[in-house]
């Protein structure tokens, strides 16, 4: 018999019923924007903030309208202008080089290697090139933050990072995000915690965190954050700094206080399920699973693997044949961008010479989201298709080559 997955891999959970009993009393109370409080009322928005900072360690965090608005916001504050060149992933997502467009800078992508992570020898042949540094940690692919920072430190590169996938991740024991000046999260639909659209700047830099406030559309009432500097250090900023609008509203904010509060638990519910996949995949000949450092802590949300040095087709037809059972595999090898899977070459506003090494990688990487309403036992399964699939090309692959 052909097993068949019937599951969805974009259905997440349902936000938690505090969260849906606080979102109703902000909705009955109907002071949903962050500033609209009653004398002595502390704003959701606020709290949720402070709460954020305190799960990262941060000492400000400001809650934004999404990820990409809070990296746009990061850029603004440490004070990327527009004509400067910023360093980022060739292989990200497309809000990462859309947010380096956002200031009217220009992206210098930096190579990714097989264990999809930045490439360090690329970042030190290009850091002479900017002056800041966009590092997307990728479908949660940490690379070796030290050397990183190393090598940014000693060529006075700002480094940014983008935590979209890495919310509760760490390096070393250090939380993603708490590397570089300022760490962007998201809390879109598809990342760690879900309000719809969302997104956090945390930081421990005064200046970049009340021009963040600034930024974001605080007016003069900055005084009602809990996870801002306080008054003095706006004295000039706030005349200095333009209000482009991105708050985040207390609505999605009692949304999302519930989510921030089980964070670690999430996250080990998410590891459980990837390591059951991990195991389920070792060892299936022509597939490599990613081997994720001992420094790593990972928040198993999605997981990859790579097919290297494949022939397209032979990628496509494992993405069909999984297809075709319920396993839905995105493909960063294609040669048009579908869905999420767009890369350095389909970001055209941003023309950049091939980047061969690259190239090899992208060209073999397979990509899955884990929700978390996947079972232990849906995750064996899908190990299993994959595993079958993979193999049955793989053996033609080899017959035809005797
Ligand atoms: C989702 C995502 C973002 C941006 O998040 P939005 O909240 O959708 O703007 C940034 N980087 C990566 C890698 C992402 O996947």
């Amino acid at each position: 018999m052909t097993e068949i997955f019937r599951g969805s891999f974009t259905q997440q959970e349902p936000i938690p019923e505090a969260g849906i009993e606080a979102a109703l009393k902000v909705m009955r109370g109907g002071r949903l924007h962050r500033y609209n409080t009653s004398p002595d009322e502390v704003g959701e928005t606020a709290l949720l903030e402070q709460e954020f900072a305190a799960t990262v360690g941060a000492t400000y965090c400001l809650a934004v309208a999404s990820g990409g608005y809070a990296m746009a916001t990061a850029l603004r504050a440490v004070g990327v202008q527009p004509g400067d060149l910023v360093l980022s992933n060739a292989f990200t997502l497309a809000p990462v080089p859309g947010a380096i467009a956002a200031v009217g800078a220009k992206p210098v992508f930096v190579g990714v290697t097989e264990d999809l992570t930045i490439d360090l020898d690329d970042l030190r042949a290009k850091v002479g090139q900017a002056r800041v540094l966009l590092l997307s940690h990728m479908r949660g692919h940490i690379c070796d933050m030290d050397a990183l920072m190393e090598i940014c430190d000693g060529a006075g590169i700002k480094v940014i990072e983008d935590c979209a996938h890495t919310m509760g991740a760490a390096w070393n024991g250090v939380p993603s995000g708490r590397h570089g000046i300022a760490g962007c999260y998201s809390c879109q639909t598809y990342k760690h915690v879900n309000s719809g659209e969302g997104g956090f700047l945390v930081t421990d830099d005064v200046e970049v965190a009340a021009r963040a406030v600034m930024l974001s559309g605080s007016y003069m009432l900055y005084e009602r954050h809990l996870a801002a500097p306080p008054k003095e250090a706006f004295e000039t900023i706030r005349y200095e700094t333009p209000n482009i609008s991105g708050r985040m509203d207390n609505l999605r904010a009692a949304i999302l206080r519930p989510q921030v509060a089980d964070l670690a638990t999430q996250c080990a519910r998410w590891n459980e399920r990837y390591l059951r996949l991990e195991a389920g995949l070792r060892g299936t000949p022509g597939l490599r699973v990613i081997e994720r450092p001992e420094a790593e802590t990972i928040v198993g949300s999605s997981i990859q693997v790579l097919l290297l040095d494949w022939a397209p087709s032979d990628v496509q037809a494992v993405v069909a044949r999984c297809a075709a059972r319920g396993v839905e595999l995105k493909w960063f090898g294609g040669a048009e961008p579908v869905g999420f899977t767009s890369r350095y070459d389909s970001w055209r506003y941003a023309e950049t010479p091939r980047m061969p090494a690259s190239d090899r990688v992208l060209a073999g990487i397979l990509d899955m989201r884990v929700p978390l309403t996947f079972s232990l036992e849906d995750c064996d399964l899908i190990a299993r298709i994959i595993r079958a699939e993979v193999g049955a090309v793989y053996q033609e692959q080899s017959t035809a080559a005797e």
